[in-house]
């Protein structure tokens, strides 16, 4: 204890910033990567020992998964019931990383000019960190929560066979079954060169499909063309219109609300087509669409998309090709239907010769209907602490595991907590890192915001 305190008074640390400094050091200094070197339970099981020796149950700490290396911890924090739990998430497993490749050694914590470097340092060891140091710290103080407070940590979200939140909720439901969820592992919180721009809380993502596009043909000698008869040329035919083709813009209440709350960060002509895309003068929000499509991210908001991403087709150089096949990957809004896209792909082809088929299972998340509880929360705490900065609703074009606990019918909310900066987004990549006292900023904040979202009922100032 004297010489922990001693060290803390050193480096200027509160005893609180100290824990969350010894865990993140702890997680990234366990390789949890999806190969025979990485192991999730050994994280898990530290955790654990950590949520033990403060006192909770041991049926409180479960720590479990289908593999002897792919185990999840669960820890509840037990509340006065007035409500379902609410959950909270972040993801164990981190992305592979070389040593060649980095200026560092990835597997030990750095603090180096006012950064923490190391592999999972921004996805997502120190959104784990900042949920086990807040759990551990409400328990030491005696905070009781109005409801349960769960904590998952959990496994392959990176990718590997056994995603922990997939997994938890085909065999061990009850454990994490919550009203809604917060996870850390989606969102953003903005800032660019030291200034925090926004809070952008995640509440729906775009949905995954890959289509086949095959034209089976009759082959032969290439020395004989058939006019007409060549799998290639009709699915180059049909890519080639494909690759004119935009689906329609269509908006949801996130896309809405992200496009009227940041128009007051963007340049005066972007933040005149945020505001024209979701105004009622429909020619308007037609040109606004337009230009924004410009950009790739922005287009990506506005409607489904569908790219040509594979190709393949012939056997012989001097053969005519009896197969051609494309892959196209498509990301549609989570308001659009399967359906819907794969009859546009076959009717945008125009052509019965290429077929259309959906790869794989496709099972759709819808999007979380906006919680004006969380948002009230968040809007309180970005007051007292940010100087007001937007709380931003927010679709992602990529996946998280929210996906999965929305299509269990468990709304699903990605707040990092943790503010990075928009030009140096170093995740999966090489000294992957997360500003030092944004992390410690990001523990001061979830300690507000848990006991925001499960104190006293907020009666509203008069
Ligand atoms: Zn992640």
């Amino acid at each position: 204890m004297a010489v922990s305190c001693a060290f803390a008074q050193q480096n200027g640390l509160t005893p609180e910033h100290q824990l969350a400094r010894d865990i993140f050091k702890e997680l990234i200094e366990i390789n949890t990567t999806d190969t025979p070197a990485g192991n999730v339970t050994t994280a898990a099981e530290a955790m654990a020992a950590r949520f033990r020796s403060a006192g909770f149950a041991a049926e409180d700490v479960q720590v479990v998964g289908p593999l002897p290396n792919k185990k999840n911890l669960v820890v509840r924090l037990h509340g006065r019931g007035q409500g379902k739990p609410i959950l909270f998430l972040g993801h164990l497993d981190v992305v592979e990383a070389l040593r060649k490749d980095w200026s560092m050694d990835p597997f030990k914590l750095n603090e180096v000019d006012g950064f923490f470097y190391g592999r999972g340092t921004s996805d997502i060891k120190q959104g784990d960190t900042v949920l086990v140091a807040n759990f551990l710290r409400l328990k030491k103080e005696g905070w009781v929560p109005s409801r349960d407070l769960i904590l998952a940590l959990t496994a392959d979200e990176e990718g590997g066979q056994s995603n922990g939140v997939q997994w938890l909720i085909a065999n061990h439901r009850d454990l994490i079954n919550a009203e809604y969820c917060i996870n850390t592992d989606a969102g953003n919180f903005e800032s660019k060169n030291g200034k925090r721009l926004l809070m952008g809380m995640q509440t729906s993502e775009k949905n995954y499909v890959d289509f086949r596009l095959e034209v089976k043909s009759n082959g032969g000698h290439s020395s004989r063309p058939v006019k007409g008869e060549n799998a290639i040329y009709h699915l180059a035919q049909g890519l080639a219109r494909l690759a004119e083709f935009d689906f329609p813009v269509s908006l949801n209440e996130t896309t809405r609300g992200f496009f009227e709350r940041t128009a007051a960060l963007e340049t005066p002509a972007t933040a005149a087509d945020f505001r024209a895309v979701i105004g009622n003068d429909t020619t308007k929000a037609a040109a606004a669409a337009r230009h924004l499509s410009a950009a790739p991210y922005f287009n990506a908001l506005l409607r489904t998309t569908c790219v040509a991403t594979r190709l393949e087709g012939g056997h012989a150089n001097n053969a005519l090709p009896q197969t051609a096949a494309a892959n196209v990957n498509c990301r549609m809004l989570p308001q659009d239907s399967l359906q819907n896209v794969q009859s546009t792909l076959t009717r945008v082809l125009a052509d019965d010769r290429i077929s259309v088929s959906v790869v794989g299972e496709f099972v759709p998340a819808p999007a979380s209907a906006i919680n004006p509880a969380i948002v009230h929360t968040l809007e309180g705490l970005s007051a007292r602490l940010y100087g007001r900065l937007p709380i931003v609703p927010v679709m992602d074009n990529g996946a998280s595991d929210g996906k999965y606990l929305r299509i269990a019918g468990i709304p699903a909310y990605g707040v990092p907590g943790v503010f990075s900066d928009v030009d140096d987004d170093r995740a999966h990549g090489k000294d992957e890192r997360i500003g030092v006292k944004d992390f410690y900023d990001g523990v001061d904040f979830y300690y507000e915001f848990i006991k925001a979202l499960a104190g006293q009922p907020v009666t509203a100032a008069r």
